[in-house]
């Protein structure tokens, strides 16, 4: 059988579910399925696979939706206060590292000016100038805490 038969019976049963054939054409699609095993497979899972697509009830998906979208949106607002309190603590740690390492030349230069000044011995200015860059992480440390107060607090009010 020429391979253009099979392509016209493809082709007409598609034609059958959209619009549908003229009877000459439905007569001939019949006789074609009748003969050829190949295309009778072809069209029944397509069949198959048009019924598995009606037969699925829109309503479940619909609902199933509905919860999903209502779980994320809770989750997002539970989340949401958490991540800006660490957001906000990642913003600090960084911003407080930065300043440390903007500031150190600039820092160190001016502790040994003033250790030269008034002839501080080189282990005290090196203390000064540790201490100096460990303020701003101190900082942070504190906002850390404070942070953790704040939130326990909210939490402990329910
Ligand atoms: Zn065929």
């Amino acid at each position: 059988m020429s391979e253009n038969l099979h392509q016209r019976a493809q082709q007409l049963f598609s034609q059958s579910l959209v619009e549908g054939l003229s009877s000459a054409d439905q007569a001939w699609l019949e006789a074609h399925l009748r003969e050829c095993a190949a295309c009778v497979r072809e069209v029944a899972s397509t069949r198959e696979l048009l019924h598995a697509f009606r037969s699925v009830p829109v309503s479940v998906p619909r609902d199933l939706a509905a919860r999903t979208q209502m779980r994320v949106r809770l989750r997002a607002q539970e989340s949401a206060q958490a991540s800006a309190s660490s957001a906000l603590l990642w913003v600090i740690t960084g911003a407080s590292w930065l300043l440390g390492v903007l500031s150190a030349p600039l820092v160190w230069r001016g502790f040994a000016w003033v250790g030269s000044q008034l002839n501080v011995p080189k282990p005290v200015l090196e203390l000064g100038f540790v201490l100096w860059w460990a303020v701003p992480a101190l900082i942070a440390v504190a906002g850390v805490l404070h942070q953790r107060a704040v939130n326990s607090g909210t939490a402990g009010k329910g």
